[in-house]
């Protein structure tokens, strides 16, 4: 089951070393996936395309790569695959020669229908190269019987349901579409006269793009020579933009919603302060996710700041590993700790999110063991009780440690003096609302509270749980 997939989008429309641009846009957007990258170029007359397995800038830095994408338009993705499928044919972005001509597609989110749309698409003849559910819009875009390729777009995007940002090209244009909830982040900047797509705003920075605006929630934004477009494709609901991008996934110097995701987080951990005062000596981060909560943590409580934890740059994130084992043996090469800052005190870690507790546990285990004398753990979210299955990797609930456990069980668990979380008002508190509204929550937050905004039955049904 191809389900869990975080990845990154860019694209770029008319300008001089379009793939060189797109390149770095893609480097800026590495934490959202690790396994692949690939670009697809146009050059006015041909499509090129790159695809290769690991990092960015490890496969992308030459000059021999990116010869074979030249052009002034292109488009981008970094991903983070799946359950077994992270092989080369899943890398984005997905490209075919349809009739009305080349069309890649770059899409960062998970579709929720997919085993219907699937099986219909093979029992009428469609031969899949992928598992990847990204190829069902391929195929529906082909299918198609509009003439018009914005047209088969909308009738593909009709049929499809779930959490979806896609950017497009064709032989005219650069599409960019955002799905009816507005789950996943979509951008627009603008660099000279060159419009760009980006899943974050730090993609933009890079590159020295300036931001224009979100690409709103069920929009298709249009980009030709003549300009950019906007069309709603969607009856439009309330916003419901996924929490955890704030809380964890996006970069820290990105910009949502007019502030800094580094605020949203200071908050988060100041938020954390107000609801669990501890008696402590020293707050430290669980690095680096955990760091400007922490930050936030210490301001408010006055307990002073220190890194007693070292994070080795040189291994990626822990959790975009395929599979457990490999991930535990990252976690230990990825933190260390700093005796000098630990020994002899009592101490508050900080992290953003308990997942599985692989972390809290490795990094638990090495304060007490490095000299502390008390290490409460505080996470500045709730606890994780629901799977995700709109684009980030959280697993199945039996391997979330909060849907299986309470407070004093994953206290025991990861051998904490103690555990807090955050509350869930005081997570909307931090994001600068009052309160989250009951109806209309501001956020997807189902995680915490397995309020799906879209049906996941059918995922439910396919996955072993
Ligand atoms: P755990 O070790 O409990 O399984 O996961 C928690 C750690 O993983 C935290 O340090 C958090 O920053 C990070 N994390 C939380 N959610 C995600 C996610 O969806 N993807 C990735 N890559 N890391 C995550
Ligand atoms: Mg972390």
């Amino acid at each position: 089951m191809g389900l869990k997939e975080e990845c990154g989008v860019f694209g770029i429309f008319d300008i001089d070393e379009a793939a060189v641009l797109t390149t770095l846009g893609l480097h800026s957007l590495q934490h959202r996936g690790q396994e692949g990258a690939g670009i697809v170029s146009y050059d006015g007359s041909s499509f090129h395309f790159v695809k290769k397995e690991g990092l960015v800038g490890d496969n992308f830095n030459n000059a021999s790569t990116l010869n074979q994408l030249p052009g002034r338009r292109a488009i981008g993705h970094v991903r983070y695959s799946t359950t077994g499928d992270s092989k080369l044919a899943n890398v984005q972005p997905l490209f075919a020669n349809l009739s009305a001509g080349g069309f890649a597609c770059a899409h960062n989110g998970n579709l929720t229908n997919t085993h219907a749309l699937r099986n219909a698409l093979v029992e009428t003849g469609s031969i899949f190269q992928t598992t990847s559910d990204t190829e069902i819009i391929l195929q529906l875009v082909a299918r198609s019987k509009k003439h018009k390729t914005v047209d088969k777009i909308k009738d593909a995007l009709s049929q499809i349901k779930g959490a979806y940002s896609l950017i497009i090209m064709t032989n005219k244009k650069l599409i960019g579409v955002k799905d009816p909830f507005g789950i996943r982040p979509l951008v627009l900047g603008k660099k000279n006269n060159a419009y760009v797509l980006a899943s974050e705003t730090c993609a933009l920075d890079i590159i020295g793009a300036h931001y224009i605006r979100d690409v709103k929630n069920g929009e298709m934004v249009i980009i030709t020579e003549s300009g950019v477009e906007s069309i709603i494709i969607a009856p439009s609901n309330q916003a419901r933009p996924c929490i955890f991008e704030r809380i964890y996934f996006a970069r820290p110097d990105s910009i949502i919603d007019g502030k800094s995701v580094y605020t949203y987080r200071k908050n988060l951990g100041e938020q954390l302060a107000i609801e669990n005062p501890i008696d402590a000596d020293v707050v430290v981060p669980v690095p680096d996710s955990g760091a400007p909560a922490a930050i936030g943590y210490s301001q408010k409580s006055g307990i002073p700041f220190e890194l007693g934890i070292i994070r080795n740059h040189y291994v990626g994130r822990t959790f975009i590993e395929p599979s457990q084992s490999i991930r535990q043996f990252g976690v230990k090469l990825k933190h260390s700790v700093n005796q000098s800052s630990i020994k002899n005190n009592r101490v508050i870690l900080i992290d953003d999110s308990i997942v599985r507790g692989t972390t809290a546990n490795k990094v638990v285990k090495m304060v007490f063991e490095a000299g502390a004398k008390e290490v409460h753990f505080g996470i500045s979210s709730p606890p994780i009780t629901h799977p995700d299955f709109y684009g980030i990797d959280t697993p199945q609930y039996s391997e979330l440690i909060a849907a299986n456990h309470d407070i004093d069980e994953i206290t025991n668990i990861i051998g904490a003096t103690s555990v807090f979380f955050l509350s869930l008002n005081g997570t909307y508190k931090a994001m600068g609302y009052t309160t989250r509204d009951p109806n209309t929550p501001q956020f997807t937050d189902h995680c915490f509270t397995g309020d799906y905004p879209i049906d996941v039955t059918n995922i439910l049904k396919h996955t072993h749980s």
